[in-house]
């Protein structure tokens, strides 16, 4: 993989953007709020991240089949961490399922592949970060993408 030196403010960016048309037919929101000052740079593959987000988009809208607010938050962490949440207000998961979302090939829909989230949960193993889930069933989700930021800050 071509890891190099990355705005991860950027990339979310061009993500929303890329979504922006989709999101849009299926009447949900997408916004982003940041609380950095735009200096956000890891060391990552710009082509996996972006698989990253647009698969939690596309979950999150998939969760919200009638329309409604993704919102994606991007802030520091002590530690030199940068911190990316995208929260839905989609059907939420519930308790039996929540740990073994990440499984290759678990899928609750009727044509899901079950395959999103085992990449995202490897790409984001490669980048050194984590991700935590909470969801609360017909209220919505949260996944939280936690990323080591470049040493050279
Ligand atoms: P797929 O989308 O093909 O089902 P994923 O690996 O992307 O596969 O997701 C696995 C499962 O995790 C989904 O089928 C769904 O049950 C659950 N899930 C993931 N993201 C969300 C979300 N934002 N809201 C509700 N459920 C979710
Ligand atoms: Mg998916």
């Amino acid at each position: 993989s071509k890891f190099t030196v990355i705005n991860i403010e950027e990339i979310i960016l061009e993500v929303v953007s890329f979504m922006g048309p989709q999101a849009l037919l299926k009447s949900i929101n997408l916004h982003v709020t940041s609380q950095t000052n735009g200096e956000c740079q890891v060391i990552g593959d710009s082509q996996l991240l972006k698989q990253v987000f647009v698969n939690a988009i596309k979950n999150g809208m998939e969760a919200m089949p009638d329309g409604g607010n993704i919102n994606i938050n991007i802030s520091y962490k002590i530690g030199k961490f940068v911190s990316i949440s995208v929260c839905d207000e989609g059907q939420g998961i519930d308790d039996e399922h929540i740990n073994k979302i990440f499984q290759p090939f678990f899928t609750t829909k009727s044509t899901g592949t079950g395959l999103g989230l085992s990449h995202v949960y490897k790409v984001i193993e490669e980048h050194g970060g984590n991700i935590e889930v909470s969801s609360v069933v017909e209220q919505g989700t949260t996944f939280e993408f936690v990323l080591p930021l470049n040493n050279s800050l």
